[in-house]
């Protein structure tokens, strides 16, 4: 009699322990990798980028904590940053040669492999919304430019004059860059190449935005959105939409966003590449994303970053640039933001 009592004791604690039990969930972002170190900030700049990465974190940890999917924590954090004029992102995307700008995005959930993106979108307020709808609404996985453009006024999303999303900081940037592509035009006319190519200057181009996050359900997810790069021209798109190259999520490996030199990330498949070493190589999600960023990306002459989420939850965030604009927020502790190399190497 006294010996089942025990048990019972014992099972009911168990149980209630089972019940009380946190699952994991965390969310972790990215406001772009590029030349960015303390001499060129301000402390009040500094202050702002910070701001804006814990506001963006907080709006995907609240959705997580409340009990929603990682899929609307991450568009969550994302549009907080395509509507700040600080990242390279919606508002405050840089220039195309041409003097406006093209939009690229891209959404992907780790439970059924999903994936929406959109490329060269002119006029569509927040293309995360529109690579959502184009996963949920469409049969299609990538939409491009008008056609993409149609299929978002038939979404009833908000739609703005390309003006919109002017600034006075990303102009700068590109009257520099086309400065650049002039003069290397004229020293060797025709030699234009991936790994010189004089627009590519990560002092300007970086801001690129990014979230992944992991939700109680246990379902991993990933967004990326980007201007792309200062002054590129002839239709160029980057990584950010390319499911594999600048965004994955795959609840059997891990979700990855990423940022940088988008024609190497495209290359060199990043996204893809870490979650596959992850599902096929046996090694942890923040080993494998060292491994492409320090090693291979590295060799290539590829610069930029990600950051990575496991289905346990565990975060990382390499990049071989001098800073990201990164924050992360783990269930049940606060929000953590970083911008310079030193908590690189000390991901949890
Ligand atoms: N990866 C983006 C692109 O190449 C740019 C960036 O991340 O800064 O379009």
């Amino acid at each position: 009699m006294r010996v089942s009592k025990l048990m019972l004791s014992l099972i009911t604690l168990f149980i209630s322990g089972a019940v009380v039990a946190q699952a994991p969930y965390a969310i972790v972002i990215h406001g772009g990798a590029g030349t960015i170190n303390k001499a060129q900030l301000s402390p009040a700049q500094q202050q702002a980028y910070e701001q804006k990465l814990t506001e963006a974190v907080n709006a995907g940890y609240q959705v997580l904590e409340s009990g929603g999917t990682s899929l609307d924590a991450v568009t969550q954090a994302v549009l907080v940053m395509e509507d700040s004029p600080l990242f390279n992102a919606g508002k405050g995307a840089v220039y195309t040669y041409e003097g406006g700008h093209d939009l690229d995005a891209s959404i992907m959930r780790g439970d059924t492999l999903e994936a929406g993106a959109v490329a060269g979108v002119t006029i569509v307020k927040n293309p995360v919304l529109l690579a959502r709808a184009v996963m949920e609404k469409s049969e299609h996985v990538m939409l491009s430019g008008k056609g993409a453009e149609e299929f978002a006024k038939l979404q009833g999303l908000q739609l703005v004059a390309n003006s919109h999303f002017d600034t006075e900081f990303r102009y700068n940037a590109l009257l520099k860059a086309k400065e650049a592509m002039k003069k290397a035009e004229q020293k060797s006319p025709h030699q234009a190449s991936l790994r010189l190519s004089p627009a590519w200057n990560p002092a300007w181009n970086m801001g690129t935005v990014g979230a992944v996050a992991l939700d109680k359900q246990g379902n991993l997810a990933a967004a990326t959105s980007t201007g792309g790069m200062t002054a590129k021209r002839y239709g160029r798109i980057g990584d950010a939409p390319i499911i594999g190259a600048g965004n994955f999520a795959d609840n059997q490996s891990c979700a990855v966003s990423a940022t940088g030199h988008g024609e190497f990330f495209i290359l060199y498949r990043v996204a893809a590449d870490i979650c596959a070493r992850v599902k096929y190589g046996g090694v942890s999600a923040a080993e494998a994303a060292d491994q492409v960023i320090h090693q291979e990306l590295v060799k290539a002459g590829g610069t930029g970053g990600v950051i990575v989420m496991d289905k346990q939850g565990n975060i990382s965030w390499p990049f071989n640039t001098e800073g990201m604009y990164r924050g992360k927020r783990v269930a049940g502790q606060a929000a953590q933001v970083a911008i310079f190399q030193d908590l690189a190497k000390k991901p949890q």
